[in-house]
């Protein structure tokens, strides 16, 4: 058989200051690392030998109907605004439809320069490429909007970085739209309204078919933001460069880099080596959506023929958000004790266990899984704190008939370990790509206590703790 990706294209279709057509620059020596198979056949996909593979996911070989661009945008990276950024290692080979009816973008990442590589190689290193692959599908399995992996190649060829050659590699990602909010920030920027409108118009019609203006399509993306970032938060998980050209419309997790799943709880938490300030700490996460937000909302005035009224509603749906957010935490958490409607009390409730889990820096994803087998006092430094504390739960959920079940949906068993995804990337480096199918087989069902699974819910020995993600 042939591999097939059945193209229908529509991002390709927009004029020029949209994008720039681009093919994938061919690689020295591709080499098949693993296909996502079920995600493929949903996209409609048939597929052929690993060589072939390789050579299609590495860009060598052209799809009939794709139709290969870099996508163009802006952003504000750490604060900052970069007016044109764009994809710089990434090219869009082009979109296809699930077998539920839904639009999916397919990109090669790593797949060579493109007019936006500024200075970059426009490469990626193996380590980001197979932790991107891991921990994005690692969250579709935990019930979290993300981009999903399709597929990784080794390149064959050597990437330059901080500390020497690395081996090249290349992840094929799937997205229900690589727009972000600095693709608005891009045209706003560049005071083009006609392609701002035309950028509305797309986005509208490709995820937000019910919002009829600007203003509800704000509030559109407002509310899938403040579910997303409560969902992260519920797994202990920190994005690391929230970015606004890292900050999707469509309300999926997009562009994993630093990002990283916390081990001990705590709540000032930051692993990305390039956040030296801590903007995108765990518990600044919140806060930081809402200012991400802010930067749509002001992309998306020029639209508006009243600005100065526009300005005011728009305002009205940003200081709306943090408390949509603390609702949505409230929720997540909730559920993560038992609770099916948490109230204002059960804030307290969950604020206080949080507090004395970061006093031990208790294990959070084993402190939550632990607690409905009435296991959890071995985690803290001072079981007797959270026994107090237990005694105050148990006597909550008396009214919660299903609060074990609640539970054990919402608390997972495994997550990927940061010290099990650096063993992996390394054994990798090293030619040994066993440990990173093994991640995939474990993560794919993490809410089930499997044999293969064990070694992902121990904690870091205080030797194995990594302090420090990289970029790629
Ligand atoms: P990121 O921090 O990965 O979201 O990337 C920010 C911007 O830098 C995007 O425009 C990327 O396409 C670009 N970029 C990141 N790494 C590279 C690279 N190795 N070569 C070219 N462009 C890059
Ligand atoms: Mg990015
Ligand atoms: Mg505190």
């Amino acid at each position: 058989m042939q591999t097939t990706i059945p193209f229908h294209n529509t991002y390709a279709q927009l004029p020029a200051p949209f994008h720039t057509p681009q093919a994938p620059v061919p690689v020295a020596s591709p080499s098949l690392i693993a296909v996502n198979r079920p995600l493929a056949a949903d996209l409609g996909m048939t597929l052929g030998d690993d060589d072939e593979l390789a050579e299609i996911f590495a860009g060598n070989r052209a799809l009939p109907g794709a139709a290969p661009i870099a996508q163009a945008y802006a952003g504000h990276q750490f604060g900052g605004f970069s007016p044109q950024l764009g994809d710089g290692r990434a090219v869009l080979l082009g979109e296809v439809i699930t077998s539920g009816g839904a639009r999916r973008d397919v990109q090669l990442k790593g797949s060579g320069r493109t007019p936006y590589s500024r200075g970059g190689d426009g490469r990626a290193w193996l380590g980001p490429v197979l932790r991107e692959y891991v921990v994005s599908e690692a969250m579709h399995a935990l019930g979290i909007p993300t981009t999903r992996a399709l597929a990784a190649v080794r390149t064959g060829e050597r990437v330059l970085r901080q500390d020497g050659p690395l081996p090249g590699a290349i992840l094929t990602r799937v997205a229900s739209s690589h727009l972000r909010v600095g693709t608005f920030q891009y045209f706003a920027a560049r005071g083009d309204t006609a392609s701002l409108a035309r950028l509305f118009g797309y986005a509208v019609q490709r995820h937000y078919p019910g919002a009829q203006d600007p203003g509800a399509f704000l509030r559109a993306v407002i509310a899938r933001q403040a579910a997303l970032v409560a969902q992260w938060m519920g797994l202990g998980f920190i994005h690391g460069v929230m970015n606004t050209d890292n900050t999707s419309i469509s309300g999926e997790t997009i562009d994993y880099g630093p990002c990283a799943f916390m081990d001990g709880y705590f709540a000032d938490q930051v692993f990305s080596s390039i956040d030296r300030q801590g903007r995108y700490a765990y518990s600044n996460q919140p806060h930081l959506i809402v200012w991400n937000m802010a930067q749509l909302a002001t992309a998306l005035v020029p639209l508006m023929p009243d600005q100065d009224a526009a300005i005011a509603d728009f305002t009205e749906a940003v200081h709306a958000m943090p408390d949509l957010i603390e609702d949505e935490r409230l929720r997540v958490f909730g559920a993560k004790i038992g609770l099916a409607e948490p109230s204002e009390d059960d804030a307290t409730l969950i604020g206080d266990l949080l507090q004395i889990m970061e006093d031990s820096g208790a294990d959070f994803t084993n402190t939550f899984r632990a607690l409905a087998r009435g296991k959890a006092a071995d985690e803290f430094t001072d079981p007797s704190l959270f026994r107090a504390w237990e005694t105050r739960w148990k006597s909550r959920i008396e009214s919660e008939p299903d609060w074990r079940a609640r539970m054990e949906a919402a608390n997972p068993a495994v997550i990927p370990r940061n010290h099990r995804v650096e063993e992996m990337i390394a054994a990798a480096v090293a030619g040994d790509d066993a440990p990173f199918h093994r991640m995939v087989e474990a993560l794919a069902r993490p809410y089930e206590d499997l044999e293969v699974s064990a070694y992902l819910a121990e904690p870091p020995s205080p030797d194995q703790i990594v302090r420090e993600t990289f970029c790629g």
